[in-house]
């Protein structure tokens, strides 16, 4: 019998020892009875999300989680930036990340951030720069938080190979150039944009309001960091499986949207932030195995608090993930492979992301016992389940799950 798959990702929550903590990481120092009851009767494990020693940012990781080679199907982070605000784009299309910004007569960039814009200014802004087309290329744009936009052009013969138009500096605008020949009609198109918000935003009616109050003016839009949509099988078709997601944040919605997973809509109280209510988020992700095959959960809070360098916090954090482990252990369906693992260590004293392996543990009814009794860096590892690496994972998962094709006559 075929059984159903959830994911668990506590993001960035994989430690190392900490001074504050007598050494211990927190998933050491503090008392997880929920998430040890499942390393009891489950298998467990430590994972390099890509290899060993990679760092992972939270996107490549989840496409490792998610069975994909990130090297293979990661082309920059433009596409997966666009597609975490809701800009999911097609085989073809070329996706950048943009600035509103402020330039001056000279074209000299005096704020990349245009005094940290936000919307509903930035919403205004956009309208006015719909429904380009620019020598048969549509242009796409949406904004995202504060300063931030994403841009896509969708048409014939575009290549990302280009340089970025924003100057990444308080200097003149540069003009993108195309790497290869073949790209250079993609770096024209860019240029023709980047002068079009220009014309099409310095007199904009929420730019003569700014103009006013004397704040920076968000009169030209800086793209950078081209690049295509991957071309990748979706995951439902890839692995047969109807799959979800459930997360606060987009980046995590916007990988997994790629991926082809369904993002499910949370209660508003599943924020992404330190404040998220976790409960909440397990019971979406619980009703979604009615109807789902495969659900990916990603809880955000964890990360925060490393890189925001608070251990203790992320102490805290971690009991109140033990809870909703609980409150999953009560609640979850019997035939189901349940998956604890994070996406990557956000380790407390250095703030960013780390190459060390994360702690694993998988758990489905009867399982063959093994050493492993506490959910940390240390306790997973003196688990069945060794060293292996995130793409690993879901074989793994699908294999306990009665899912995987047999290898072979
Ligand atoms: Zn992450
Ligand atoms: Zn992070």
């Amino acid at each position: 019998m075929k059984k159903k798959i959830l994911f668990v990702v506590m993001d960035g929550l994989g430690d190392r020892g900490c001074d504050m903590l007598d050494g211990k990481t927190p998933l050491e120092y503090t008392r997880t009875p929920n998430l040890d009851e499942f390393v009891a009767r489950g298998n467990s494990g430590i994972m390099d999300i890509i290899a060993p020693g990679v760092p992972p940012g939270s996107d490549t990781a989840h496409l490792a989680l998610l069975g994909y080679d990130p090297y293979e199907v990661y082309t920059g982070r433009g596409p997966f930036e666009a597609a975490g605000i809701g800009l999911i784009g097609k085989r073809g299309d070329v996706a950048f990340r943009c600035n509103f910004s402020t330039v001056n007569d000279r074209m000299e960039v005096i704020d990349r951030r245009a005094g940290r814009i936000k919307a509903p200014e930035t919403t205004e802004l956009v309208k006015a720069l719909s429904g380009i087309a620019i020598d048969g290329t549509e242009i796409l744009v949406k904004e995202g938080t504060e300063h931030r936009a994403a841009l896509i052009l969708r048409g014939e013969g575009l290549d990302p190979d280009i340089t970025d138009a924003d100057p990444h500096d308080l200097r003149k605008v540069a003009t993108s150039k195309g790497r290869t020949g073949r790209a250079d009609h993609t770096a024209a198109v860019v240029n023709k944009f980047v002068e079009l918000s220009h014309e099409r935003m310095k007199d904009h009616p929420v730019n003569v309001e700014r103009r006013k109050k004397g704040l920076p003016e968000a009169n030209i839009l800086l793209p950078r960091g081209a690049g295509s949509f991957p071309d990748m099988v979706p995951f439902p078709e890839k692995n047969d499986m109807r799959a979800a997601c459930v997360a606060g944040v987009g980046m995590i919605k916007g990988i997994c949207g790629i991926c082809g997973l369904d993002i499910a809509s949370v209660p508003e109280v599943c924020t992404g932030g330190l404040d998220t209510d976790m409960i909440k988020k397990a019971d979406t992700a619980l009703n979604l195995l009615n109807d789902y095959d495969f659900v990916l959960m990603n809880v955000k809070a964890s990360d925060v608090s490393g890189h925001d360098g608070k251990a203790m916090e992320k102490c805290s954090v971690i009991s109140r993930l033990d809870e909703m482990a609980g409150h999953i252990m009560r609640n979850m369906p019997e035939n189901i492979v349940i998956v604890f693992t994070a996406d990557h260590c956000t380790p407390s004293e250095v703030g960013d992301h780390t190459g060390d392996p994360v702690p694993v543990t998988i758990y489905t009814k009867n399982m063959i016992p093994d050493d492993a009794v506490k959910f940390s860096e240390f306790g997973c590892s003196r688990g069945r389940i060794g060293r292996i690496r995130g793409c690993d994972l879901l074989r793994i998962c699908m294999d306990l799950a009665n899912r995987s094709e047999k290898f072979g006559a």
